[in-house]
């Protein structure tokens, strides 16, 4: 990459998301090479033995190496600015390698309580299991968040703008308080992806991905990543080949073929979900809107400096409770009824009896998750129809 002469040396993001990465194989092909094929052959005995030793570089087996699942992580490394990645099968194997190669037993874990849900299952379930304390914090209370660290504090992980009100974290500020403290700060990236926010930037030491969102883009693979200095890259790079969540050959091509639209994509479902939000503002049965490109939401300044755009997710509550909102998703026609997001095609969702399902009704409150929310992940239909959609349920409240 530093070579003089790498027209991606100096690249930028657009460029990075269609061209870093590749390496052509022999045939010349134009398009990524999809290399299927779980080992690899040796050319002698000799060379088997340097090759497992690491003296001489090159595919041993797919569990640690295969040259497109390379090619996406050193594409995505570029997009995130980092030193290095490590691809993953899923956004929560991400999650778990990281915090398996990086915490140990006796360690303390402060994560933000407005985290995809089952990061909340992973960490409150699970990693207290192998004796990682957990703390969940409410990450724009800034004196809280200083005040749960401990001597034995290892990681703050958080997620911005948060799933679903938007909330939007300080990124500044928590690498800060981090590393005062000798924390490493792990972001989940997932909802603007490196088309829009660039956590490194702001002083995060990891950077996580579920690539089965937006990098995707359009709903067809599982996968995720983790992104950030060489060192602490090779750590959780140790602990996914040793126990196996390595991300699949088809998926990461997949994933190499969604990157090539990415900031299109994050720029189209910005701008669809902005136009979306200022309607909805305006709709009789709308009692409010959540999405950081509103001036009025409380996140507004902070999103404007630390990202390039607001992103397609918004949420807003309806006039009335439960009953209300399940009216408006039941009579919507066009847009998907299902919990995912980052897709081409709309979806449209019940936080409180699906996504925050499992938090108790009091806990849910506490977040300001009400029984009248509903999330949409605006897609990239007409805006118009979009409006039709919902108008249906909003006008009968
Ligand atoms: C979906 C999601 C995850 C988990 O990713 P999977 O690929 O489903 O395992 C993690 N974080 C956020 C913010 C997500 O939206």
């Amino acid at each position: 990459m530093d070579h003089p002469d790498d027209p991606l040396a100096s690249a930028e993001l657009d460029t990075l998301a269609v061209r870093a990465g590749q390496v052509r194989s022999a045939e010349g092909e134009h398009s990524e090479a999809l290399f299927l094929t779980s080992s690899y052959v040796f050319g002698s005995a000799r060379e088997a033995a340097d090759r497992f030793s690491g003296e001489q570089p090159g595919n041993v087996y797919s569990r640690y190496t295969n040259p497109t699942v390379r090619a996406f992580e050193q594409r995505m490394a570029a997009l995130e600015g980092a030193e290095s990645a490590v691809a993953t099968a899923s956004g929560m194997a991400a999650i778990l390698s990281t915090c398996m190669a990086l915490l140990a037993q006796g360690d303390h874990l402060i994560c933000s309580r407005s985290v995809f849900g089952t990061t909340t299952v992973l960490l409150s379930k699970y990693m207290t299991k192998f004796g990682v304390d957990v703390t969940f914090v409410d990450p724009l209370d800034e004196a809280a968040v200083a005040a749960a660290f401990t001597p034995k504090t290892r990681m703050l992980f958080v997620e911005t703008p948060s799933n679903p009100l938007c909330e939007v974290v300080d990124l500044e500020r928590m690498a800060h308080l981090c590393h005062q403290r000798e924390a490493l700060f792990v972001v989940d990236n997932c909802f603007c992806t490196p088309a829009l926010q660039l956590p490194l930037r702001f002083g995060a030491d990891l950077v996580i991905h579920s690539a089965t969102k937006y990098i995707d883009g359009q709903g067809r693979c599982l996968g995720g990543l983790v992104a950030g200095r060489q060192a602490l890259v090779d750590e959780v790079l140790g602990f996914i080949r040793s126990a196996g969540p390595t991300l699949s050959a088809f998926n990461a091509w997949v994933f190499l073929k969604g990157l090539e639209t990415l900031r299109l994509r994050m720029d189209a479902h910005s701008s669809n979900a902005l136009a979306l939000a200022q309607w909805l503002q305006v709709q009789p049965g709308v009692e409010r809107v959540y999405y950081a490109g509103l001036p009025e939401h409380p996140g507004h300044a902070l999103a404007r400096k630390q990202q390039r755009g607001f992103g397609g997710v918004l949420s807003f509550s309806v006039k009335g409770g439960q009953a209300e909102a399940w009216k408006v998703i039941d009579a919507t026609r066009l847009m998907s009824l299902t919990a995912n997001l980052g897709d081409a095609k709309t979806t449209i969702v019940h936080p409180a009896t699906t996504t925050h399902g499992r938090l108790t009704p009091e806990q849910r409150a506490e977040v300001g998750i009400g029984d009248n929310l509903i999330r949409v992940a605006v897609g990239l239909e007409a805006l118009s129809d979009l409006q039709r959609d919902l108008t249906r349920g909003l006008s009968s409240l």
